[in-house]
């Protein structure tokens, strides 16, 4: 495994998966952005100035925690969290809304638009274009807006306009199209801030190198507390963002085993669920190549998760790929899993995980106690879970 490929290629493939399948207007502006976040990547400037805000407005480092009760109450491995949760804004996505916003700046570019699901891209977007003096306009799915209003608020009061889309299921799917076809009408004023490690190149990479500040602090961390790296990384997948900002860092690293949890819904049936790699094949969806869920006829399929974030049906081209090598394992999370793993977190450790990153800690409450005593498991806390307590607490009363 020492010699993973370097991915993506030029062309933004990682192996068969990725690429750029956009219409024809969107291949200029996205060639101007990869050609951009070349010059970037190598940019002390802007590497030092996109630090400078992690740390001071964002909160970095976050803190890996050893999570003692819960760890002994199940019995097996010693777990740590990465606090994510305790990142400005709640949740990872302020990493890479940070860094886009500078890439923005450099493009000249004074209009953002965004796409959200839970709502937390929509408020790490609108908050970076505050902070930026930015013109901000979300798409958010009419079924998303109710189940995630104060969010829409908090959107809202950070002067962003909150666009609500009501075609088919009104969920993530529609407004990734909806900001697709503004940005088709707007590009010459406008950059789009793509919320996962997903779309067409150069999005799925950009968005893994401003979130690989994740797995480095992880690394370091780890390294400095138990003098050795990680047994097992463990992160939810929804696009697929923070679990590679995990991952990332760690690939080369025979011994770290990985693995990414999916949405498993209502089971794996179709429509119940936003699991890819249960049941999912290969196809093209909003840019990119990758595992999706769709029927026979190669229809988009509906997908359900209890979790706004992890409510998409295509996964992140780079995922697939780790997929295929073998390097990083994919299984799946039900609702009820997810649940009561909210509840766990929250009465054991006094942590209320975002319903997403309680995806992850229900894969650690089902492995950990079958671990050895002396290995580590770090799980990324992707979120907090303010923004879920109605949801989380509608579906727990019904037990
Ligand atoms: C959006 C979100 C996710 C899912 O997105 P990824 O790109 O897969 O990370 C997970 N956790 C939280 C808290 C989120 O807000």
């Amino acid at each position: 495994m020492s010699s993973l490929p370097s991915v993506p290629d030029a062309t933004g493939h990682f192996g068969q998966y990725g690429g750029m399948f956009v219409p024809e207007t969107l291949m200029a502006p996205l060639q101007e952005l990869a050609e951009e976040y070349e010059r970037a990547r190598v940019d002390e400037e802007f590497q030092r100035e996109f630090e400078s805000l992690l740390t001071d407005y964002c909160g970095r480092p976050t803190p890996l925690y050893h999570a003692r009760r819960w760890s002994e109450t199940m019995g097996g491995a010693k777990v740590y969290l990465k606090r994510e949760d305790l990142l400005h804004t709640g949740a990872h996505k302020i990493n890479n809304a940070v860094g886009q916003a500078l890439m923005a700046r450099r493009l000249g570019k004074k209009r953002i638009i965004a796409e959200t699901g839970a709502g937390q891209h929509g408020v790490a977007t609108a908050t970076v274009c505050a902070r930026f003096g930015l013109d901000c306009t979300v798409y958010m799915g009419q079924v998303d807006m109710e189940r995630q209003a104060p969010n829409v608020q908090r959107m809202e009061l950070l002067g962003a306009k909150v666009v609500p889309v009501n075609a088919g299921q009104a969920t993530l799917k529609e407004a990734v199209s909806e900001a697709m076809r503004d940005w088709t009408a707007t590009v010459e004023n406008t950059h789009y801030i793509l919320g996962s490690a997903l779309g067409s190149h150069p999005f799925p990479m950009m968005v893994r190198d401003f979130h690989r500040v994740i797995g480095r602090e992880a690394r370091e961390q780890i390294l400095a507390k138990e003098g050795r790296l990680p047994n097992l990384l463990v992160a939810c997948v929804g696009g697929g963002s923070n679990a590679i900002g995990l991952f990332h860092p760690f690939l080369e690293d025979e011994e770290v085993r990985m693995v990414g949890v999916e949405a498993g819904g209502e089971g794996i049936l179709p429509e119940k669920h936003a699991a890819r790699f249960q049941g999912g094949k290969l196809g093209v969806l909003q840019g990119t190549k990758t595992w999706l869920l769709a029927d026979d006829d190669g229809q988009i399929e509906l997908t359900h998760s209890v979790s706004a974030g992890l409510d998409y049906a295509a996964v992140g081209p780079e995922h697939a790929f780790l997929k295929e090598l073998g390097r990083v394992e994919y299984t799946y999370a039900t609702d009820d899993e997810a649940l009561a793993g909210f509840k766990e977190l929250s009465e054991i450790e006094g942590i209320i995980p975002a319903l997403e990153s309680a995806h992850a800690i229900a894969y650690v409450a089902k492995v950990a106690p079958q671990l050895p005593a002396g290995d580590v498991i770090i799980a990324n806390l992707s979120g907090r879970g303010d923004k879920d307590m109605e949801q989380a607490c509608r579906f727990l009363m019904e037990e």
